[in-house]
């Protein structure tokens, strides 16, 4: 099976994680502090925290803005339900703004809708989770002009889009959000295992957001709230987590960094190469905007009906293609209707998850891959009136 993404590990990123494994520290140690200081230094960012997911960094960055009980989360209607999830850990409750259909992008003219009416209510929420879907980054400007009128924070989900820029700016420079947050998981641009990282450019929320991921321990002697009775002492000032990454893991991330531009471009090749395939057809490659570098995640095309869609999901699967779906609508999954979330919202995101899929990108894909995925995708539409 070709599957819709994997991983590349190079000899390098082997040595790289074999000299970690020989040195003393295995966490908490140099590898991982040299690991967020050039993720830092590559998003433009002033902090970034190293976290053992991109879910866990959700939670802390979550946890950090205060947010909890009796707060309202908005979502982007199409991702991962970690995105959502982050938001019931802090007890908050979540609902989900629509997205632009041919784009998989939250929906900027419905979220002005929903500030405007929510502000009526006074039922505006706390944050709202952005989500570069498949590596392309949201209309950032936009959306932080909006969520600035209404002191909305921005949480954005880049788990996606490490190595993409918008405007001229790396994602995750925190130019227009409060909070940026990668994952490093295999399926993802580029992989430390396991991992995640959030990135902020405030230096009070970082300080909170290390603390929630490692017990809430703080261990600087100018922080702490009672004189320090000896050398041993540490304070725990809240309730934390561990939530770190191991050096191990860090030693894979940083190393893999090298490669990072390379692995975007090469990535922007083989979507270029869907492209032209599907060009002037019914498949429609997602759209993206002028101004966007895409990292390209995944490659996801729309068909023209649910039934050509299902059809060619299908033939794929049956010929050797691991496409996917990325994603249902959260809204529907059976732990978000029994929270009350309404489908009624969201009509876009619904179509979007009917007609949407993911074909195979990764950067080892033998160059014949999308030429033979096209020909079964252009094939569905043929006569297929199902
Ligand atoms: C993968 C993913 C996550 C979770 O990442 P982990 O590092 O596996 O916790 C969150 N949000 C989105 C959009 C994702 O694709």
């Amino acid at each position: 099976m070709i599957p819709y993404s994997r991983q590349t590990v190079t000899a390098e990123d082997i040595d790289a994680v074999v000299e970690v494994l020989q040195s003393d520290f295995l966490t908490q140690g140099p590898v991982l502090r040299r690991f967020e200081e050039s993720v830092a230094y590559y998003c433009q960012a002033r902090h970034a925290v190293a976290t053992s997911s991109a879910t866990a960094a959700l939670h802390v960055a979550c946890l950090s803005l205060e947010i909890g009980k009796g707060d309202l989360v908005w979502v982007s209607a199409i991702s991962f339900v970690a995105s959502a999830n982050c938001a019931r850990y802090v007890g908050a409750q979540v609902d989900f703004v629509d997205i632009n259909a041919t784009n998989g992008l939250i929906d900027i003219a419905e979220l002005e809708k929903k500030l405007l009416l929510a502000k009526a209510k006074n039922r505006l929420p706390r944050a709202l989770v952005v989500v570069h879907l498949a590596g392309q980054s949201c209309a950032m400007e936009e959306i932080s002009a909006l969520c600035s009128r209404y002191k909305v924070s921005i949480i954005e989900d880049a788990s996606h889009a490490f190595g993409a820029s918008y405007r001229g700016h790396p994602v995750g420079s925190c130019i227009y959000s409060d909070v940026a947050i990668f994952s490093f998981h295999p399926v993802k641009p580029i992989t430390s295992g396991e991992g995640g990282v959030v990135c902020c450019n405030n230096a009070e929320l970082v300080r909170k957001m290390r603390l929630f991921a490692s017990h809430g321990i703080e261990r600087d002697e100018e922080r702490f709230n009672s004189s320090a009775l000896g050398e041993w002492y540490y304070e725990q000032q809240l309730l934390g987590y561990n939530y770190r990454l191991s050096d191990i893991h860090a030693a894979l991330g940083l190393s893999q960094m090298n490669d990072l531009d390379e692995a975007v471009s090469q990535r922007n090749s083989i979507a270029k190469q869907y492209d032209a395939l599907f060009y002037g057809t019914a498949v429609k490659p997602l759209t993206q905007g002028d101004s966007v570098l895409s990292s390209y995640h995944l490659y996801i095309v729309t068909f023209p009906s649910k039934e050509i869609r299902n059809h060619a999901f299908t033939s794929l699967r049956e010929q050797g293609f691991g496409v996917n779906l990325h994603y249902m609508p959260i809204a529907i999954q059976p732990y978000y209707q029994s929270q009350g979330a309404r489908i009624e919202d969201i009509p876009n995101a619904i179509l979007y998850s009917e007609i949407a899929l993911s074909l195979p990108l990764y950067r080892s894909m033998d160059r014949s891959v999308p030429e033979q995925v096209a020909a079964i995708c252009l094939n569905c539409l043929d006569g297929d009136n199902m």
